[in-house]
């Protein structure tokens, strides 16, 4: 897998994923158009709930509310979209909530 971030391949994983159903209205302004940025995000995480500090992060790709900007988050290592080198334990370790 190529290491560049590809929005065009994201939005075709997560419409896979979500199928049969589609984005839902923005819960903000109830808009239903959405982009997403040629760039993906990262959200910082830690086990510490005292603060955190820049370290491990967990990539996500973003999908934009275009009337009201609110933004919704996807782990991209979820939709399988990481290199196989950054999804080993440890680097972006995850619990799922079921546990
Ligand atoms: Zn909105």
């Amino acid at each position: 897998m190529d290491d560049k971030y590809d929005a065009s391949t994201f939005i075709a994983t997560l419409n896979e994923r979500i199928r049969p159903k589609s984005m839902p209205r923005c819960p903000i302004c109830g808009g239903n158009q959405y982009t997403t940025p040629i760039q993906v995000a990262t959200i910082p995480v830690g086990a510490s709930l005292k603060g955190l500090s820049v370290g491990q992060t967990a990539p996500c790709a973003m999908v934009v509310c275009t009337k009201c900007g609110h933004v919704d988050c996807f782990a991209i290592g979820i939709l399988g979209l990481l290199p196989k080198d950054d999804t080993k334990g440890g680097q972006n370790g995850q619990v799922d909530a079921n546990d």
